[in-house]
């Protein structure tokens, strides 16, 4: 029998290593979703090699966000609609539908075609396997299956502390996209920073949890700008890696929202 002492040695670097990768894990999936899904394919507010793109939407993948063409799709429609009643998840028309109702639909609504679209994105064959001919049921159980199998490999390679951390930092990774869906269109939870007619606004704590996502008012004014992030408290950890990678040559040019184009905050609605 070991005694306590080692046994508690080992508890602890169970947990610092758990600790460790969840955190890493967590930073780098929310990157692939922030940067690859959200303002590469859905908005493409940079440019980039393809290999990068592959990179950061693989990423992106692996936290369960399933078909890429219908996540772009998707969010291309609610930057359209926004707010109003085409929105596939305004909180306007009930929080259960904005989200996750949304989501189990099996296909896509009459007024929302990738076709026409995501013309950009059905060109491309891997992403279009990845989207089970616009079949959501089979495209999500996919994502599942491919997503499960990353950290199966990673049980087998590293053991389960690597891959329990890593499932679990996708699983969270995968809920607060939706999260942000709902709480960012609730005016009495943020600010607006800039004068949208939607209802989006600026909550601090959803862009940390989000890498930057969580400006959504700066969003959805400025939605073809890979930066999001406008006043200095509003750190934005996405853009902040764009530029690394612009500073390197991984991406060659970005779409940046000017500072004197943005206006005068509005009055803080949330009080
Ligand atoms: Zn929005
Ligand atoms: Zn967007």
């Amino acid at each position: 029998m070991l005694p306590h002492k080692t046994i508690g040695q080992g508890n602890m670097e169970y947990m610092t290593e758990f600790l460790l990768v969840f955190f890493v894990s967590y930073v780098w999936l929310m990157l692939g979703v922030t940067i690859g899904y959200h303002r590469l394919l859905a908005h493409r507010s940079f440019k980039c090699p393809k290999l990068v793109e592959y990179f950061w939407v693989g990423t992106g993948y692996l936290a369960w966000q399933s078909s890429p063409i219908w996540w772009a799709t998707m969010h291309r429609a609610h930057h359209r609609y926004t707010d109003q009643s085409l929105d596939p998840h305004s909180p306007r028309y009930g929080w259960k539908n904005a989200y996750f109702g949304w989501f189990f639909q099996s296909t896509y609504p009459e007024h929302i075609n990738p076709a026409t679209q995501a013309k950009d994105l059905v060109k491309d064959p891997f992403y279009r396997f990845l989207e089970q001919d616009g079949n959501w049921h089979r495209a999500h159980l996919l994502s599942m299956l491919i997503g499960f199998g990353f950290r199966l490999i990673l049980l087998v390679s590293f053991g389960w502390v690597v891959a329990l951390a890593s499932a679990l930092a996708g699983l969270l990774v995968q809920q607060v996209p939706f999260l942000l869906n709902v709480v960012c269109h609730i005016p009495r939870l943020g600010y607006k920073g800039q004068a949208t007619e939607d209802d989006s606004v600026n909550i601090w704590w959803v862009a940390l949890l989000t890498a930057g996502e969580g400006w959504h008012n700066n969003h959805h004014a400025y939605p073809g700008s890979a930066r999001s992030g406008f006043k200095r408290h509003e750190i934005d950890l996405s853009w902040l890696m764009l530029r690394l990678m612009k500073a390197i040559g991984l991406v060659k040019t970005m779409n940046e929202a000017k500072p004197q184009a943005v206006l005068a905050p509005l009055a803080d609605i949330s009080k």
